[in-house]
């Protein structure tokens, strides 16, 4: 049969497929980016020493007094109430008719440590060639603590990406080495593959031609167009890439807390989703440790907190900003009996929360 004899002989060796990494020879030598690699995220680069020295911060002045808020049994009926009727099978008769025997205040603070930093890296990247400026060598590179990123937001993630100047320079393109186009992969390149009417033979039912490839026992490859090749997706077509080092500078809020221990029986993973009344806010560039404040645990974890923040983060960042707050956290333990048995309930945070594990009536079918 001579039209299976066409398609054999079209067959060509299998094409590589996908991209392959760019060859290490693709990227010059740039003063001050020595170390830089292509892809992965790159290496975060330490901060320079300041050039002069850095204003140590000093303790504010102290708190002369610390308001303690305390809730009413009112405020502590209501919010049990509301949570109750929030549980879809619990009774309510114990929350409305129980009779609160006792209300004790197990409030804590929350120390809570913010620190604003700023972290750089670099590595190295392309994109197709479309006419950009080419700017390697003329003249250095400014370093990648010189060049200037946008004024960001205090406290707020953020992120942006800068081509360093100075670096960018044109290559061919290492994927379709310069052509433009790759082989097809779904016809290894042929253009055209075996028919999947008449599976290659050009007949059907015995002596009738095949309608779809007209007896040629192949058909067209409809992902390059009978082609053979597809434009390259790396350059685009364009054959060459401008190659550059891509700067990435990160705005992270690393934020710690504390939360004093409380002998409530509330469990403190509890208050993690609570907000508290706010005591304290000293925002500034570096803070000092809380000091004065009543409550000697949370001097102490200031202290720590602040610490561990600046070793950790002036190693590979630079920090831009810190804030330290102190939140009193209401926490009520309120004891009520119901039916001749004593139970409690906790109510705890600004939003009044309750944890009530040991309601009575937990299935409203059960005291009906
Ligand atoms: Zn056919
Ligand atoms: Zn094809
Ligand atoms: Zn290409």
């Amino acid at each position: 049969m001579a039209n299976n004899m066409e398609g054999q002989a079209m067959f060509a060796p299998p094409a590589a497929e996908g991209p392959s990494a760019p060859p290490a020879g693709m990227f010059d030598s740039m003063p001050g980016y020595e170390g830089t690699i292509a892809g992965g995220g790159g290496g975060f680069l330490p901060p320079p020493m300041p050039s002069c020295p850095v204003p140590q911060p000093q303790p504010g002045p102290e708190q002369p007094y610390w308001n303690i808020p305390s809730i009413s049994e009112d405020t502590a009926r209501d919010a049990f109430v509301l949570y109750v009727s929030s549980k879809c099978c619990y009774s309510s008769a114990p929350a409305k008719d129980g009779n609160i025997t006792n209300m004790e205040a197990f409030n804590t603070y929350r120390y809570r440590l913010e620190t604003f930093t700023e972290s750089r890296s670099t590595e190295w990247s392309h994109e197709p060639y479309n006419g950009q400026p080419v700017d390697a060598y003329v003249q250095p590179p400014p370093g990648p603590w010189d060049i200037q990123a946008k004024s960001p937001s205090f406290f707020m993630d953020n992120k942006e990406i800068i081509k360093v100047p100075c670096t960018s320079s044109l290559k061919n393109c290492h994927v379709c080495v310069g052509m433009g186009r790759r082989p097809c992969t779904n016809c290894v390149g042929v253009g055209n593959k075996v028919c999947w009417v008449c599976n290659g033979s050009g007949f059907r039912h015995g002596d009738d031609r095949c309608n779809h490839c007209n007896g040629r026992g192949r058909e067209n490859c409809n992902h390059c167009h009978g082609q053979g090749s597809k434009q390259c997706d790396t350059c685009h077509g364009k054959q060459q890439l401008l190659v550059y080092i891509r700067l990435t500078v990160k705005w992270t809020n690393n934020c710690d807390n504390y939360v004093v221990e409380q002998s409530s029986g509330l469990k403190v993973d509890n208050l993690s989703k609570v907000s508290g009344k706010e005591l304290f806010r000293d925002s500034q560039y570096m803070v000092y440790p809380v000091v004065g404040f009543p409550d000697p645990a949370v001097v102490q974890a200031a202290q720590r907190l602040v610490n561990e923040h600046q070793a950790k983060y002036s190693q590979t960042s630079r920090i831009l900003q810190q804030r330290q707050t102190i939140e009193l956290i209401p926490v009520t333990k309120v004891t009520y009996s119901w039916k001749g048995k004593s139970h409690i309930y906790f109510v705890y945070g600004n939003e009044f929360k309750v944890n009530a594990d040991d309601y009575p009536a937990t299935c409203c079918c059960t005291v009906m």
